[in-house]
């Protein structure tokens, strides 16, 4: 077992009034932003992040240790 560290985003975290629980999880914080835009555009019809969005999205990225 090796623990293994993994960017985290959570949609709660950049926007708690939205009341969606998608949350992401990957490598980098570029795949995060990827995963987190393409989820974003799907479910919140946001063709693209406003930049005071996308700082709040940078900002609400976490770093988590996961065992694997
Ligand atoms: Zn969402």
């Amino acid at each position: 077992m090796a623990t293994k560290q993994y960017k985290q985003l959570g949609c709660l975290d950049v926007d708690a009034s939205a009341g969606c629980a998608f949350q992401v999880r990957a490598e980098t914080e570029a795949e995060v932003l990827k995963l987190g835009a393409m989820h974003a555009k799907e479910c919140h019809k946001m063709e693209s992040l406003p930049p005071d969005m996308a700082a709040k999205v940078k900002a609400a990225i976490k770093t988590v240790s996961v065992t694997v």
